[in-house]
């Protein structure tokens, strides 16, 4: 606390990411990122913007990214937006469209940084419970809101809502704004985007942090209505007109351009997914569906936040939030095959221990 704070600083409650330990022998399954390293085309793309040009700002509407992007889906230009992370995207969104009367509504387990948003910009929310299966209810979304936000599939529940109802959550929700943030999409959900065309409203926010391997290049883009485009630049460009530098721009590109890598790196994941849930539910433990780069866990007999220590001491990462509803699970990120091998290796132990 410092006098000199405003009385917004000093009342929030800041999002904690996770970890990013200094020690490379650290086994890292708790922040969701890709095991394997971006493509080639990517890296080679960065080495050649690195260049003269940086003297120059860049392009701000990120043009060519934005094409793109557009021709990966089949959309138009002015149907993109393009951003500093899909948290940026979001943080934009919030502001752009949420109504200040009205509670903003999105999972009560859900990604943290929702309320984190809603609280630095003065939104009311209302955190609506899902399911005993933590599966998303549509129709306990249709209650009075100022807006909708649910991420597809869902973190850390790892559950992907079928479009059929992502469509009841669209068809009693008209006259605001719903956000499908699509973060985990690629990893064998089925994505909203074309359902743009039919709902005025949608926005879906999709990353290149997870399914692309390029957490560290920050960027994320945004695909829905025109409208809906104009009014994220509107406050895009209220607040910053360079929000992805030249070696983001150049780097994302080049990265929709590589589609066999992708697709290579989605199918190691979801791969080796199968083969850990398979080896965890053997080790007693139980696991929501995931359709995710993620699994969501729980013990039957030995608590979760134990087991989150004993791995740490075995020099394994994971996530564990000690909150109500799943204060007895974890969240682990599939890493590659040894690092998953050495993840149940070490589950053997501490599950023996008890
Ligand atoms: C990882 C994640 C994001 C943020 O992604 P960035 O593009 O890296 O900012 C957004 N939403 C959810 C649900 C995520 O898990």
């Amino acid at each position: 606390m410092s006098k000199y704070w405003s009385k917004t600083t000093a009342s929030l409650t800041p999002y904690v990411p996770g970890e990013q330990p200094k020690d490379r022998n650290i086994i890292k399954l708790n922040t969701n990122e890709n095991p394997y390293p971006p493509s080639e085309a990517v890296l080679q793309a960065l080495r050649s913007a690195v260049d003269d040009s940086l003297r120059l700002y860049p392009d701000p509407h990120g043009s060519r990214l934005i094409h793109a992007i557009a021709q990966t889906y089949g959309v138009a230009v002015d149907e993109v937006f393009v951003g500093n992370g899909s948290d940026e995207i979001l943080a934009f969104a919030f502001q752009a469209f949420f109504d200040h009367d009205q509670p903003v509504l999105f999972p009560d387990v859900t990604y943290s940084f929702y309320t984190v948003y809603a609280d630095l910009f003065r939104l009311p929310y209302t955190a609506v419970p899902l399911d005993e299966h933590f599966q998303i209810v549509p129709e306990s979304f249709f209650i009075p809101n100022g807006g909708v936000i649910v991420p597809n599939p869902n973190a850390p529940t790892a559950i992907h809502l079928p479009l059929s109802e992502v469509r009841k959550l669209l068809d009693k929700n008209t006259e605001q704004v719903v956000i499908l943030d699509e973060a985990y999409i690629d990893f064998g959900g089925e994505s909203a985007i074309p359902l743009i065309h039919e709902y005025p409203n949608l926005l879906v926010v999709q990353t290149l942090s997870k399914s692309r391997s390029l957490a560290g290049l920050r960027v994320g883009y945004a695909i829905g209505p025109p409208e809906l485009i104009e009014g994220l630049n509107r406050i895009k460009n209220s607040f910053n007109s360079y929000t992805l530098d030249r070696l983001a721009l150049a780097g994302a590109e080049a990265s929709f351009a590589d589609k066999t890598h992708i697709q290579e790196n989605i199918m190691r994941i979801v791969s080796t997914r199968d083969w850990t849930t398979a080896q965890l539910s053997e080790l007693g433990f139980q696991l929501t569906p995931s359709t995710a780069n993620f699994l969501f866990v729980s013990h039957s007999t030995v608590p979760a936040q134990r087991i989150f220590q004993k791995l740490r001491e075995h020099g394994i990462l994971v996530r564990y939030w000690p909150k109500a509803r799943i204060d007895n699970h974890l969240r682990i990120t599939i890493g590659t095959d040894d690092e998953m091998q050495k993840l149940i290796e070490a589950m053997k132990v501490i599950l023996k221990e008890g």
